[in-house]
């Protein structure tokens, strides 16, 4: 084993995931994870993500989200809660957020493609689609809130306001995604 072998090269997690490693760099990385819990933790994380968005946007019914959607995302949001007070208390919290982000900016994305690519929809199938996600989102957002809310206290006052102000931004997201969705209702 050589010297770079000790190294941690976050940028491989991803490129692995993608399968963009060669066969050598492959072996290495492989190698790597299995003596290295900072790699290994972070290919959980970014597949256990992959999965969640995979699970979101690859549907066929596009934009029905699946029925443990809110359960997935709050396990592996209180899965990092339970870890955050240890050494990577800042990093863990600033993840967790990116990923709540992600997931908001993904909803906006997939509703964008639903209303540009499908725009031939019926209105009862958008009226049904728009209950259902008012529903989930309903539901997305008092979980999340709870998880939030439980990391948002204990926190230290800079970090609150980053919290809280991700918190917003993510409401931001939904709401503007509800707009767009009754926008998509009035011209249908
Ligand atoms: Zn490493």
């Amino acid at each position: 084993m050589d010297y770079t072998d000790k190294l941690c090269q976050l940028e491989n997690v991803a490129a692995y995931l993608d399968g963009e490693l060669t066969a050598a760099g492959l072996e290495r990385f492989e190698q790597h994870v299995k003596e290295c819990s900072i790699c290994a933790n972070e290919l959980r994380v970014q597949r256990q993500l992959l999965c969640t968005l995979d699970v979101a946007f690859n549907d066929a019914r596009a934009f029905d989200l699946p029925k443990n959607f809110a359960r997935v995302v709050t396990a592996s949001a209180e899965n990092d809660l339970s870890m955050i007070r240890h050494r990577h208390e800042r990093r863990r919290a600033l993840k967790l957020c990116v990923v709540l982000g992600l997931i908001s900016f993904g909803l906006l994305g997939a509703a964008t493609r639903t209303i540009v690519v499908d725009p031939l929809r019926s209105l009862f199938h958008t009226a049904r689609v728009l209950s259902d996600l008012l529903f989930q989102a309903l539901a997305d957002a008092v979980s999340t809130a709870s998880v939030l809310v439980r990391m948002i206290v204990p926190a230290q006052p800079g970090l609150r306001l980053l919290l809280m102000l991700v918190f917003l931004a993510s409401l931001f997201c939904l709401s503007l995604l509800i707009v767009k969705y009754r926008r998509a209702q009035i011209i249908e």
